[in-house]
């Protein structure tokens, strides 16, 4: 299955995922798309839905260099079990390109998640790599960062919102994109080949 991130308003960004209950070669291959395309978009984090999978996993890199495998993470079924501090910083998302905005978040957190062998482990940090696992785990809950900043921001990134829009249902109406029915019966059906339901 060849993976390619998607963009705002595509319906996976909207979806709340579902728990990954099996870990196999498929899902190994679909991680390593996942890298493969947030480095090529300079990023240093994708999740699943933006790349039209309906799974609560996602990767991150917050050194962003694609030589860098020390700093790779990938977090599987992740919770953030304490939250500490909070601290505003400037966003980003590759669903969102070129659309930025203040969001506040904790400055310190702890996520409980699996890695791709399974084993579960905790992780405590704090900075960039806390902004990174708690925006990325809002993708896992349908949530994108303009839905996070204050009032007055939203209203100066609404006009970029909506040129997306309006971009995504031309696609849609001259059919280079499926429409929104079709693109949530194939989020349905990922899920079920994954999910513990
Ligand atoms: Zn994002």
């Amino acid at each position: 299955m060849k993976l390619q991130i998607v963009y705002h308003p595509h319906p996976a960004l909207r979806w709340k995922s579902q728990e990954v209950s099996r870990i196999d070669t498929g899902l190994k291959d679909m991680v390593r798309q996942m890298f493969d395309l947030m480095y090529e978009a300079k990023g240093i984090g994708l999740a699943a839905n933006q790349v039209a999978l309906p799974y609560r996993l996602f990767v991150i890199n917050p050194s962003g260099d694609p030589n860098d495998k020390d700093s790779e993470m990938v977090l599987l079924n992740p919770q953030i079990i304490r939250r500490k501090g909070s601290e505003e910083g400037e966003e980003g998302c590759l669903s969102l390109p070129e659309i930025f905005g203040p969001v506040t978040r904790a400055t310190h957190i702890v996520v409980d998640a699996f890695d791709l062998d399974g084993n579960q482990f905790e992780l405590e940090v704090e900075g960039l790599p806390a902004r990174v696992i708690q925006h990325e785990n809002d993708h896992l809950d349908g949530v994108l960062f303009p839905d996070r900043v204050a009032p007055e921001v939203r209203a100066t990134l609404q006009p970029l919102l909506d040129d997306m829009e309006q971009q995504f249902r031309n696609a849609q109406q001259d059919g280079s994109m499926p429409d929104d029915v079709t693109l949530k019966s194939q989020l349905g059906e990922l899920q079920k080949q994954r999910a513990t339901g």
